[in-house]
């Protein structure tokens, strides 16, 4: 078994989360590979890492002192050495970051060093070998990532080497140049690693038990997702469910590599697995509920519309060309709606109408705004008779009026449309009629 496994800040915050790190990883043989970030945050109010190495180097870059800032961030990572009883000294890595930041070294060259240090203190904690990223993960000039060319040195670079602490986040310009992903971007170098070494597993340790069905500021304690597919994951994190960075699926999915989301706070919990396909039965019906407020729908009426060949393409043409894009496009026989992000819209509103009236001479043009989209995904729908049938009369039942439907083709999702102000009662109706009551 070779498995990658990738902590999170919060997972690195401090000597005792290191600890727990230290159990999973010796609990199990597969566990070779080691891709840590940056310290996270301890409590609730607590600044990460990350953050402080940005605000220290904006410091450095106008000039300022920042003495204090770098000292505060050294004593970072001496209150975990000394948690930990390690010998390990960073006193000549921090005289070397000042150097560079004096020098100018950049802003993803600062950000990347709470990521590099973690790895320097990982791997002597583990016994593991250091492998510095800038040596094997690779970025084009405009800060694309080179996939090709980090596959080959990464998968050179650990053919035999049997365990290896590898930094999240950052890799390195042709030219040596540090260069980091977005943020969160641990997550995609555990992705790469885990298929530049054709890994079993890839599994990604945050603070939650998984992915959860719906968001638990909504539902007290949902459910944990138990298996999800890569689509399935795409669809709700598209709608704002957040565990792991977009980019993080692409890489493995090819392979074929399941993500397996573990919880270092609860070692046996689990987890969720995300799978590029599985006959495995989901739990419930439904696989997950995500959405989001802030829509905007615009109604278009015209007689006759139907018949009017081009009529889609140039309502469409008219937020093309004013680079708005658009959420859903439900349609009646005379009648079209287009849903748009309404931050987006609003800057643009008049002269899309204008466009509009112009474009097509509609008979009227109606405009609703406050608007919230909920996306219900699930593979199991497909198999299912009555879904749609049960969320309707569960939101008539929650005295919830409906706006919009929308299921695709692949049977993976039904869209809803909401009043912002009824979006957390239609979750709350429908999560209960998928799953509470089957508990
Ligand atoms: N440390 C980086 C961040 O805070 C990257 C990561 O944690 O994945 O975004």
């Amino acid at each position: 078994m070779k498995k990658v496994v990738k902590f999170g800040g919060s997972s690195l915050a401090s000597a005792e989360q290191f600890q727990k790190v230290g159990e999973i990883i010796r609990a199990d043989e597969g566990r070779r590979y080691v891709i840590p970030s940056a310290p996270g945050k301890r409590f609730e109010k607590d600044t990460k890492v990350t953050d402080m190495l940005y605000a220290c180097y904006a410091k450095a870059e106008a000039k300022e002192d920042f003495s204090e800032e770098l000292a505060a961030i050294e004593a970072r990572y001496q209150e975990i050495i000394d948690g930990l009883g390690l010998s390990i000294s960073l006193k000549e890595e921090f005289e070397e970051i000042a150097r560079q930041f004096e020098a100018g070294a950049g802003k993803d060259y600062a950000a990347s060093r709470g990521e590099y240090l973690n790895g320097r203190l990982m791997a002597n904690y583990l016994g593991y070998e250091f492998i510095d990223p800038a040596e094997a993960v690779f970025f084009f000039d405009d800060g694309t990532f080179n996939a090709e060319k980090t596959n080959k040195a990464l998968s050179v670079r650990l053919k035999d080497t049997q365990t290896a602490v590898i930094p999240g986040f950052y890799g390195a310009y042709d030219d040596g140049r540090i260069c980091t992903f977005s943020r969160g971007g641990s997550d995609v170098t555990g992705s790469i690693v885990a298929k530049a070494i054709f890994a079993d597993m890839y599994e990604n340790w945050t603070d939650v038990s998984g992915f959860l069905v719906t968001d638990p500021r909504i539902i007290e304690n949902p459910e944990v997702i138990e298996t999800i597919t890569y689509r399935e994951l795409r669809e709700l994190s598209y709608m704002g469910a957040t565990v792991l960075h977009e980019d993080a699926i692409f890489p493995v999915r090819k392979e074929g590599i399941p993500i397996n989301i573990r919880n270092t706070n609860r070692p046996d919990d689990r987890g969720t697995l995300i799978v590029e396909s599985t006959c495995r039965r989901p739990k419930f019906t439904i696989t997950g509920i995500a959405g989001k407020k802030g829509f905007a729908a615009l109604n278009i009426e015209k007689d006759m519309m139907n018949a009017e060949i081009g009529f889609g393409r140039k309502v469409l043409e008219v937020f093309e060309e004013n680079g708005v894009s658009f959420e859903h496009m439900p349609s009646g026989i005379d009648t079209m709606t287009i849903f748009v992000h309404q931050t987006e819209f609003e800057e643009h509103e008049q002269k899309i109408m204008a466009g509009i009236h112009r474009a097509v001479e509609p008979d009227s043009l109606e405009l609703e705004a406050d608007l919230a989209l909920i996306a219900v995904v699930g593979r199991g729908m497909r198999s299912n008779r009555g879904v749609a049938g049960r969320i309707f009369s569960a939101l008539a039942h929650a005295n919830i009026n409906i706006k919009m439907i929308d299921q695709g083709s692949s049977e993976l999702n039904i869209i809803i449309g909401v009043r912002n102000e009824d979006f957390e009662n239609a979750i709350k109706a429908i999560y209960d009629i998928f799953v509470t009551a089957r508990l």
